[in-house]
């Protein structure tokens, strides 16, 4: 065990003082986190480390709080961070001489899930033989939208926790009910001790910086009252890919669809697959169709190397909410029309999506509409309008 997962070990010891101050009882936490060098420590030394040692890193994480917990749990939601964790887990079970079956797994079923994750997760609870909880929102997503009086422009471009209008952003309403509500009472009912989450720091500033400010191994005493172990903290998406080929671990298809966008300019894009051919090779792409632009759909080993060496516009989808309107500004219409055309015909009419996006089009897009159609996209009634915009520009909501 590394230096810095006996520092965990020895710090982590959560507890709940109680006292009175000028006649009122109070409580105070003390030790929920370990101190910040041991919390840097392995963040500094996975720059460096190998994929075995970070391996074994995450495993002894895992171990040091299964051994204290009584009730443990992975929450699991069949995507790729979590689907990993739940196989370090089984490791660590395994070298601990218990049944790697023998844990909870959450998942919270936000009844907004894709098809390839549904058959994924039932492929792979047979398969490892998972002890599956399955949480249930009261609500639909429709439903939520319905009682909203519709969508609105906030759903598509507002943050969450953006009070500027004063009041509560509709996607932060939306994740209240499908996702935090149903898995705040599950954990109530379960009363789990540990919870082992597949929180990556490289996927946000927002999870870098919980990465810092708790370390991999702490005690939640607001979100889950209990203690929380991040094994993968620390791991890179290459890491991830690199683990799931060496260890062949299943995943779901949806990380088979990757969308090319946009290519780099020609001359460009000719000068990047020499310097990067190698590489290129080494992921299997096809270096001919490539430079013909003939490639649409690529796996995402490749789909890294496109985007962060080649610098190429590319959508690759996320397990999570199917008809989310978050990722639109980042081409999801545009991908969601490729791969569920009617899940997106369902978003677009049925969910009122197109009503809200119409105004949002791009000047050129709109300016060729009105040439076109001498619909004027940005009067208050052309939504009306909206089946026969799309009939003449499907890819109207392409780029938002
Ligand atoms: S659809 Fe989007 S906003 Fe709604 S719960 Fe899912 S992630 Fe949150």
């Amino acid at each position: 065990m590394t230096e810095t997962i006996r520092n965990y070990d020895s710090q982590v010891i959560p507890y709940l003082e109680v006292y009175k101050e000028e006649n009122r009882t109070k409580k105070r936490w003390h030790h929920t986190r370990a101190d910040k060098e041991t919390r840097y420590a392995h963040y500094y030394q996975h720059k460096t480390a190998t994929l075995s040692e970070k391996e074994r890193w995450g495993i002894d994480l895992i171990k040091i709080g299964l051994q204290r917990a009584v009730r443990p749990v992975v929450s699991c939601s069949f995507g790729i961070d979590s689907i990993v964790d739940v196989y370090l887990t089984r490791k660590a079970l395994i070298e601990l001489g218990r049944d790697p079956s023998d844990i909870d797994i959450v998942w919270n079923d936000t009844a907004n899930e894709f098809q390839d994750v549904r058959q994924y997760q039932k492929f792979i609870t047979q398969e490892w033989n998972l002890r599956l909880k399955i949480t249930k929102p009261e609500k639909t997503l429709k439903h939520i939208i319905m009682d909203n009086g519709g969508v609105t422009d906030d759903y598509f471009f507002t943050r969450k926790g953006d009070r500027t209008k004063n009041k509560q952003p509709l996607s932060e309403k939306c994740c209240g009910t499908l996702k935090h509500k149903p898995m705040k009472k599950m954990i109530k009912e379960h009363e789990w001790d540990l919870v082992i989450v597949g929180l990556r720091a490289d996927e946000s500033t927002a999870r870098f910086q919980a990465g810092l400010r708790d370390g991999e191994f702490f005690y939640s005493n607001s979100e889950w009252k209990s203690l929380v172990c991040r094994p993968i903290l620390w791991w890179t998406e290459d890491d991830i890919w690199d683990y799931v080929a060496q260890e062949d671990i299943p995943y779901n298809s949806l990380y088979d669809k990757n969308q090319i966008q946009e290519y780099p300019e020609q001359s460009k894009l000719i000068q990047m697959i020499d310097e990067f051919n190698e590489q290129l090779l080494s992921v299997g792409l096809d270096i001919e169709k490539l430079k013909k632009r003939e490639l649409s759909t690529v796996t995402r080993k490749q789909a890294i190397l496109l985007k962060k060496k080649l610098k190429f516009k590319l959508f690759p989808p996320r397990t999570g909410c199917m008809m989310c309107p978050i990722p639109v500004k980042y081409g999801y219409m545009s991908w969601m029309r490729e791969y569920y055309p009617k899940v997106y015909n369902a978003m677009v009419h049925n969910l009122g999506y197109g009503k809200a996006l119409i105004g949002m089009v791009p000047d050129d897009v709109k300016e060729e509409i009105k040439q076109f159609l001498g619909i004027d996209v940005t009067a208050d009634n052309a939504h009306e309008f909206l089946q026969e915009i799309l009939e003449f520009k499907p890819c109207t909501f392409d780029k938002l």
